[in-house]
């Protein structure tokens, strides 16, 4: 989607980071089924899945909601100039992502609510930029939406209480220059369980791929979209929900989650807009006998 979505009154916006081959299904999905693939394979569109190197093409993205008179983003993905030794795709980045949300119509100063689906290294980065060696909130007038789950596990300071973490080594960093800084001016808004934050925002607890994800409903005019982050991850989840990626901390809680979240997404005819999908970057998703199917890849 180049041209915004337009949702009853309600308008999204598409602003890309980057895009590109990541990995492929047999790296990135911990729950990787050859026989499922081979089965699932030929429904995925090449804008999704290259079949001749069998790599995933993703995207880092953010969308801004325009919902009666606030702009607000949905995730900031990897930010420029942050150290990452944990995942050199994303260190020392130098994006036009401010030029390009600039051009959709968004100055950093007119966001008036951030809200990260969860905290990772590629959903905090743009939460912050450098000044004068310094990590300033990018969205001055922006209240930031974080997970309180997701705020307490990723906090360095507690490591000790959560001795099993999966993440740590690829998120080293993000906390100190990305959520810390909005926490200490005092420009952190920190939910827990089910939130309406305006008429027609929703946010409800997804957790497993972290413990405070959270997905996102906007409504307008009886029609919803809803935003879910990394739960999935890839349209051939939607075909194989038990495969969880990589990157998730809870691997029964992932599962579970991503299963009861297509079922409300289809059940309450939402458009699901995953954190990184390619093609369409967005999808419907339509119960089957057997499961779920992605529509309008
Ligand atoms: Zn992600």
């Amino acid at each position: 989607m180049n041209k915004p979505l337009q949702l009853g009154d309600a308008r999204i916006h598409r602003i890309e980071e980057w895009s590109g081959l990541f990995m492929t299904p047999q790296t990135l999905f911990a729950g990787f089924d050859a026989a499922d693939y081979a089965r699932v394979r030929q429904h995925i569109p090449p804008a999704y899945l290259n079949l001749e190197t069998d790599s995933l093409l993703a995207c880092l993205q953010s969308f801004v909601i325009e919902l009666d008179g606030r702009r607000i983003l949905i995730d900031t993905g990897a930010g420029n100039d942050k150290d990452r030794p944990g995942i050199p795709l994303f260190a020392r980045l130098n994006t036009p992502f401010l030029k390009t949300l600039e051009a959709a119509g968004f100055t950093r100063e007119s966001i008036d609510l951030v809200i990260c689906t969860h905290l990772h290294v590629d959903h905090v980065g743009w939460n912050t930029m450098l000044q004068d060696d310094a990590w300033v909130p990018t969205f001055p007038n922006a209240k930031y939406v974080f997970t309180d789950p997701d705020a307490e596990y990723w906090d360095p300071q507690n490591r000790s209480r959560f001795p099993n973490m999966v993440g740590e080594q690829v998120n080293a960093g993000f906390f100190e220059d990305s959520v810390r800084p909005i926490l200490d001016r005092g420009l952190a808004q920190i939910v827990r369980g089910p939130t309406i934050l305006m008429d027609g925002l929703r946010l409800d607890p997804a957790p497993g791929h972290t413990p405070g994800s959270q997905t996102i409903t906007v409504e307008s005019r009886g029609q919803r979209a809803t935003f879910v982050g990394d739960i999935v991850h890839h349209p051939l989840q939607v075909f194989c929900p038990t495969w969880n990626s990589i990157f998730c901390e809870n691997a029964d809680q992932a599962r579970a989650t991503r299963s009861a979240v297509l079922e409300r997404v289809a059940h309450e005819e939402a458009i699901m807009i995953p954190a990184h999908f390619a093609g369409n970057h967005m999808v419907r998703v339509s119960r089957i006998s057997d499961g779920f199917a992605p529509q309008g890849l």
